[in-house]
Order: structure tokens, then C-alpha cells, then sequence
């Protein structure tokens, strides 16, 4: 049994990793186009920020981690065509020479690309890049051209173009570097993930550091500054009210999203779903005969939503150890993903799982959301911080729908959200969480847990009189 993986990031070596562990008969391949398999890109901004010192310190494995486990890594290798019928995969080799590698199953785990938005001089022959000092951020490579810039030209002043939690972490990261970080976004309130009454606390958190930021602010135009300007860039961009926003820069961050790769698997014939992400089954076939995919390249089982596009690494592990599995005969059902998620914003985070209110309504729930605050622990012990909480429930069944919290990067605000994440997954009603028994010391929590209490105070609003 020949497995073949294309790419080696979360999904490619998360599949390769379960196939090895379940057969180590299994010969197993793995096809990438970087040389830098298992990194931790989710990681980039925190060696951008000089907290991790290196970046080899970024690998959940190194190579030769990997190829103990009996792997073959094929590094600075590019998929170029699958011949899906005669389960044959041409490939590139760092040289440039082509090889034909046969297959029994492939799994194609080719991720996503940073999306380009159509800002004048980022777009045609002319766009500015790198070398003048305008980067997108994904790959490893595009962190060692920011880190090029930034030991190179010393930049003073940053423009971040986009406020979601990549825009936010790397707003951290460069004003933790000595930067003045301006931050345009052009929805009306940063992390558009969440709802605004808590982006405002973000909001509010990037300015207590200094970063500026413009909200309603649509970038337009990224350019050379003349002569005598103050910094060698200019951002210009519109608010929402029509003014003109301008601001000179040293150096130009954007980062506006992703949007799955998938030209490979399509010209093989893959059938392309929600956002033109890989149409997979919840065991990770493709509609193409011993074809899997996994990661950012396919579309999203939500156990809430059904199908939708929503990359993240935590799901990427999870649906690349299914297909590893599936590739080897298993029956592996991926479970669905809550998009559940959190960032550190300077000394806070945010998080959230499940649906907000506007994304319950549309998914034909009946929802409400209350907001409530408490502590993280007992206020009468030393360093104890307040939580807000957002609980959206169903009005009519009780169930929990939703949950976003935001406080100080101490109030365990990931675990947290990670009770709520469990109880919606196993389909609780917001009553219910009450009855979890959870942990209690004063020093750490409450006798009722903060995120109980947020339930309550759902309850407590929604109960009829
Ligand atoms: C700065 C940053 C921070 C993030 N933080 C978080 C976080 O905190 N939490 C979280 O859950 N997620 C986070 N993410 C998202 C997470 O990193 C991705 O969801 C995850 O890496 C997706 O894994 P993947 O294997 O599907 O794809 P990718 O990581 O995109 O990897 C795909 C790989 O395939 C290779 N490839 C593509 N085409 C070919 C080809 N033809 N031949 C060979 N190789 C090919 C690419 O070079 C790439 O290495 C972050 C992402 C970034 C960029």
C-alpha cells in the first residue's frame, strides 16, 4: 500500500502521521512544496514578535522526527498534475526534474493562499512586493521576506490591512517589535468574528497599546511615496462616511483572509463546493476514485451549519488523521468542526464557538443572546480578572447555539470557551451546563464556574414568566 500526501503542513502530515501509526507497513509519501514540513505557521506572528527566538523552534516536528516514523519526505517538491485514473501524480523535484510517483490512495492537503484584495499596487505587473516592503503572510517563506524587511530596512511604522485575528496578532506582534502599527479594517469593528459589543473591547485593547486603528476604512491604493515623503509607502484608503484616509508607512502587512488552493485537485476533475473549497464526505473523499483531501483545500462540516468553508489548523489536524485513516480501508467519520477559536489580543483574548445570533437566525434556529459578566476567580483572591460572555441559545428548544468570551489572557479564556465548545458538540441545552461538575479551588475558579454563570444568566433572561 502506497500512500501519497501533497502538501506538509497540519493536514498532510496529520494524515501521514495516522497511516504510519496504524500500519507501519504502510509506505507512505509525503509531497511538499516548501522545505519546511509540520511547521507551526499558526505560530508566525509570535516569532515575528521575537518571543520564539528561532524559527526552527516553530516545527512540531523536524524532518528527521518526521521521517522516523517511517515517513519519506519529498521537500521542495511540487504536485503538478494527478492523474486520478491511472492513480499517478507527476511531480517536480527541487532541480526542476520531473518524476511520476504511482499511488494506491492520495490525499491532497494543499491548504489555502492568502487572498489578494484588489488594492491598487498589489494587483498587475507593477504590484509592489516583498522587496519594497508589501507582504501578504502564510508561508514560512512569506515570514522569512517580513523578517528580510524588518532586519534590513528597521521599518518604524507598519499598516496592517485587516482586523481579523491573523491583522490582531500580528498588530501585537509588531508593536511588541518597537513598530507604530496602524491597522485598517474596513468592517465597521475589529474581528469581525465576534460580535461588535466584544470587538469593541478588542478594539479598545489595541489602542491601550498604541496601535491605531481605523475601523470602516477601506484600503484602495498601495504606493511608492514621492520624494521627500516621510516613509517610502502610502496606503491610501476611504472611511465609511467618504472621507480619504491617508498614512505613510515603512512597511505594508496585508492580511485579508485565505481562500482554499484547490487549482490541482480541480483540474483532476475534483468537484468544488461552498467557497470553491474541495467537496468532501465526512470520512474525506473527493468525488475522485482514491482521492482524499483534507485541511484548508476542502469545504467544512459544521455540526451546526452543515457545509461552509472555515480553515483552521485544529481542524486541519483533525480531518487529515481521518483521511489517513480512511486512505488505509477505515471508516473514520470527521465530526464536524464548531469553529471554535481564540486570539490573544496584548494582555486580553477573545474567543468563540458555535453561532452568533445573526448566524443561528440564518441557520433556522430561534436564538437569543444574553451577555453577562464574572469572574474568573474568587475576587477576594489576588489577580482575579472579569469575564464577558456572550451565550446564544435557542429560545424555543434551550439549546446552547453559541458562546464568545473576552478577558485578560490569565482568566484561561481558551479552556473556557472550550467547556462551551464541548457541551454544543454533545448537543446540551444552556440549562444543562449548570449541571456540568467542573473544577473549584478560590485561587483558580468559582463554585460556579464563570461560563455556568454566563448559562444562568441566559436562563435567567429567556425563562418565561
Ligand atoms: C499567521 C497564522 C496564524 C494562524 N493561527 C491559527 C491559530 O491560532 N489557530 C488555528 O486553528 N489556526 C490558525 N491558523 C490557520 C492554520 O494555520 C491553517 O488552518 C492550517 O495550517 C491549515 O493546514 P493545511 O495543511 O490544510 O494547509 P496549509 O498550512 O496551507 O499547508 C498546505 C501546504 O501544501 C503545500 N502545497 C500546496 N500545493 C502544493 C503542491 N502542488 N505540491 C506540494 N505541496 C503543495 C503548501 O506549500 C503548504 O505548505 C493560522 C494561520 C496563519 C497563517
Amino acid at each position: 500500500m502506497h500512500l501519497v500526501m501533497i502538501g506538509g503542513s497540519d493536514a498532510g502530515i496529520s494524515a501521514a502521521l495516522r497511516a504510519r501509526e496504524l500500519d507501519p507497513a504502510a509506505e507512505v509519501t509525503v509531497v511538499a512544496a516548501d522545505a519546511y514540513p509540520n511547521f507551526s505557521i499558526c505560530g508566525i506572528p509570535y516569532y515575528v514578535s521575537g518571543e520564539v527566538t528561532h524559527w526552527r523552534d516553530l516545527a512540531h516536528r523536524t524532518s528527521a522526527d518526521l521521517e522516523a516514523t517511517g515517513m519519506r519526505l519529498r521537500l521542495d517538491t511540487t504536485a503538478r498534475r494527478i492523474d486520478a485514473g491511472a492513480r499517478k501524480l507527476l511531480v517536480t523535484g527541487p532541480d526542476g526534474a520531473e518524476d511520476v510517483l504511482g499511488y494506491d490512495k492520495l490525499i491532497v492537503g494543499t491548504g489555502a493562499v492568502p487572498i489578494r484584495p484588489p488594492i491598487g499596487g498589489l494587483t498587475g505587473p507593477a504590484a509592489l512586493g516583498p522587496d519594497d516592503g508589501v507582504h501578504l503572510l502564510h508561508s514560512m517563506g512569506d515570514t522569512f521576506a517580513v523578517m528580510r524587511t524588518l532586519e534590513t530596512t528597521a521599518p518604524a511604522t507598519v499598516v496592517i490591512v485587516g482586523a481579523g485575528y491573523i491583522g490582531l496578532e500580528m498588530a501585537d506582534a509588531l508593536t511588541t517589535r518597537g513598530l507604530s502599527v496602524t491597522q485598517m479594517e474596513q468592517l465597521s469593528e475589529v474581528l469581525p468574528t465576534v460580535d461588535p459589543a466584544l470587538g469593541v473591547l478588542v478594539h479598545a485593547e489595541l489602542e491601550s497599546h498604541g496601535v491605531q486603528v481605523c475601523t470602516g476604512t477601506t484600503a484602495r491604493q498601495i504606493t511608492r511615496a514621492a520624494p521627500g515623503d516621510s516613509a517610502p509607502l502610502r496606503v491610501d484608503a476611504t472611511a465609511a462616511d467618504g472621507t480619504a484616509v491617508s498614512r505613510a508607512a515603512d512597511m505594508v502587512l496585508v492580511v485579508v483572509g485565505v481562500r482554499p488552493d484547490t487549482g490541482l485537485a480541480a483540474s483532476a476533475g475534483a468537484t468544488l463546493g461552498f467557497k470553491n473549497a474541495i467537496t468532501v464526505d465526512r470520512q474525506m473523499h473527493t468525488n475522485l476514485p482514491d482521492v482524499f483531501a483534507a485541511g484548508d483545500c476542502v469545504i467544512t462540516h459544521h455540526r451546526l451549519l452543515g457545509e461552509t468553508y472555515l480553515p483552521l489548523g485544529t481542524t486541519a489536524h483533525k480531518q487529515g488523521r481521518v483521511a489517513g485513516e480512511n486512505a488505509l480501508g477505515g471508516q473514520r467519520e470527521f465530526a464536524g468542526s464548531l469553529g471554535t477559536q481564540v486570539v490573544k489580543i496584548f494582555d486580553q483574548a477573545a474567543a468563540r464557538t458555535g453561532l452568533r445570533d445573526h448566524e443561528a437566525t440564518a441557520a433556522g434556529f430561534d436564538p437569543v443572546t444574553i451577555e453577562s459578566q464574572a469572574d474568573d476567580h474568587k475576587a477576594y483572591y489576588p489577580g482575579s480578572h472579569r469575564i464577558t460572555m456572550r451565550v446564544t441559545g435557542d429560545r424555543t428548544a434551550g439549546r446552547l447555539l453559541g458562546m464568545q468570551l473576552f478577558g485578560h489572557r490569565n482568566a484561561e479564556i481558551a479552556k473556557r470557551i472550550d467547556i462551551a465548545a464541548a457541551a454544543i458538540f454533545h448537543g446540551m441545552t444552556v440549562d444543562a451546563v449548570s449541571d456540568l461538575d467542573l473544577s473549584y479551588t478560590p485561587p483558580l475558579g468559582s463554585p460556579w464556574e464563570a461560563v455556568q454563570m454566563g448559562a444562568q444568566a441566559w436562563v435567567r433572561a429567556t425563562q418565561r414568566p
